[in-house]
């Protein structure tokens, strides 16, 4: 594979929450991998912000640690370790206080892009843009990474932008969404934009309905306070599912370009017509054997927050009129599976008669496990003894088409991150997106809360309530089985 990597310039690379569990976990090896790769410039460097008191030292050894944790020993070389942690640096700041920003303005370097990761808690993201600008730390060229949650409803959403916008200009913000990250995901618009094959079908006429699964086998764990007030609806589909429809939902952008692929996501957001009561479950799973009930892990009997939804959505235009898009995701599922599906009509007439069976085209894009597609043909069983039809895949692995360099594959975030090096906005959220997001969402929240409605239980490692298959199985379609 010949690498074509555009270069970026030298920074300083600011995480607040420098020593938090998204930095440890995902930022810094993410950023070390990139290292290793050879497109971190030479005086690029990282600066980790907390209020806990450390020295450079400490914070390097911390950040040792979590490279051996998160990546593992045996694909970490020494001699690469040592020299990736010679460019971190650490200073004690916070970011409600005025404590430690002088520190930080002092180490900042002029004629480098300065970039600030906004890696705390969401109720820091205000008080951070304010006070980097406050103390002159950051400058008209600096760009801030925002984290999810992204605000809880439009008000917020609303109130967030408007702060952040009293100090960078809206090129400067890049909101995250992880899975905008992952190269299936910008497969998905290199398969859709970059071949005659799919985009003549890919509109009502052709496809009979759409599915997006994000479904997770662990429970709620240690963010069971968190997620006890956002529940699945605002945790995953106002943002991480509603990115992945709008990409396959879209209008084919003029060039990809940040603006030109955002303005045509908004209005696939814009096009979402409110969803009827009908067509949400919402679950919640019980116990089973030794796993806990949703009730036990957020140690509250009476919550009514759904771990589990799924949805029957219409994109209200000419392209996809009565083609319906089925979302669902869910804690505590069968299997840790991530896919679109793109299922097609029957063949207008077959010529094989019924004894041939049914059969469709389903075009699968995986993001988890194994990212890949695989586009469902219908061929001849072979053999003799008449027409049988049979479906087999044409299976588009990753890591089996790109052989060794499929492990050079860089993960969503350290994508993401040095997609900030260089400017390119294209796969962050602009904040007008996140808005009409929310102004979709709020009404639908709203209406449950209201009424109070208790989410259905479901059995854990099951593919959630069976009310969620009878969303399909009334239109005579069904989901796909969520398996490994
Ligand atoms: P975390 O483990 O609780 O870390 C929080 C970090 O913020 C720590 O480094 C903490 O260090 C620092 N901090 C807290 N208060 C501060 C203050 N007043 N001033 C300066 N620093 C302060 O949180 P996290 O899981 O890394 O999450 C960070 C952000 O990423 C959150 O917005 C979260 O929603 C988002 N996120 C996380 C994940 C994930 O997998 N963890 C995934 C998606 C999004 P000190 O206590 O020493 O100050």
């Amino acid at each position: 594979m010949v690498s074509r990597v555009i270069p970026v310039d030298p920074f300083d690379l600011v995480i607040f929450g420098g020593t938090g569990d998204l930095a440890r976990r995902k930022i810094l090896p993410g950023l070390y991998r990139r290292f290793v790769a050879g497109q971190m410039p030479e005086d690029a460097r990282i600066i980790g912000a907390a209020r806990s008191d450390l020295a450079d030292e400490s914070y390097r050894a911390d950040i040792r640690e979590a490279l051996v944790e998160f990546i593992g020993k045996g694909k970490l070389s020494e001699e690469q370790m040592a020299a990736f942690l010679s460019r971190l640096h650490y200073v004690a700041i916070d970011a409600t206080g005025e404590s430690g920003w002088k520190a930080l303005a002092a180490l900042m370097r002029e004629n480098v892009v300065r970039a600030f990761y906004f890696s705390v808690a969401p109720g820091l993201f205000g008080e951070l843009a304010e006070r980097l600008h406050a103390h002159g730390v950051a400058n008209s060229e600096s760009r801030i990474v925002i984290e999810k949650p992204f605000g809880r409803d439009l008000e917020s959403a609303r109130e967030l932008n408007r702060t952040l916008a009293a100090h960078f200009d809206e090129t400067q913000i890049y909101r995250i969404d992880h899975y905008l990250g992952k190269e299936t995901v910008q497969n998905l618009m290199a398969v859709r934009f970059g071949n005659v094959l799919f985009e003549p079908l890919w509109n009502s006429q052709y496809v009979d309905h759409i599915q997006i699964t994000v479904a997770e086998t662990v429970g709620v764990g240690g963010r069971g306070g968190y997620y006890d007030r956002s529940g699945a609806m605002r945790d995953m589909v106002q943002n991480h599912l509603m990115q992945l429809l709008c990409l396959i939902a879209m209008e084919p952008p003029a060039r990809f370009e940040p603006d030109e692929v955002r303005d045509e996501k908004l209005k696939v957001i814009r096009a979402l017509e409110p969803v009827e009561r009908d067509d949400i479950v919402r679950g919640q799973y019980a116990a089973k054997g030794k796993i806990a009930s949703y009730h036990a892990d957020v140690d509250d009997d009476d919550s009514i927050t759904e771990s589990f939804i799924a949805m029957k959505l219409h994109v209200s235009n000419w392209r996809w009129a009565g083609t319906p898009f089925y979302v669902r995701t869910g804690k505590r599922l069968r299997a840790r599976q991530s896919e679109i599906a793109v299922v097609f009509k029957d063949a207008p007439h077959s010529i094989f008669g019924a004894a041939a069976g049914r059969h469709r085209n389903i075009l699968t894009i995986r993001l988890q496990p194994n990212e890949g597609m695989t586009l469902g043909v219908t061929i001849k069983e072979p053999g003799p003894g008449g027409m049988r039809l049979v479906d087999v895949p044409l299976d588009m692995s990753f890591a089996d088409a790109l052989g060794p360099d499929a492990d050079e594959i860089p993960e969503a975030y350290e994508r993401l991150v040095m997609d900030v090096m260089r400017g390119n906005q294209t796969l962050f959220m602009r904040g007008d997106e996140v808005e009409a997001a929310w102004a979709w969402t709020d009404p639908i929240i709203e209406g449950w809360e209201r009424r109070e409605d208790a989410p259905v239980p479901y059995e854990p490692g099951s593919s959630g309530p069976e009310e969620s298959a009878m969303l399909l199985h009334r239109e005579n379609r069904r989901w796909r089985e969520i398996r490994e």
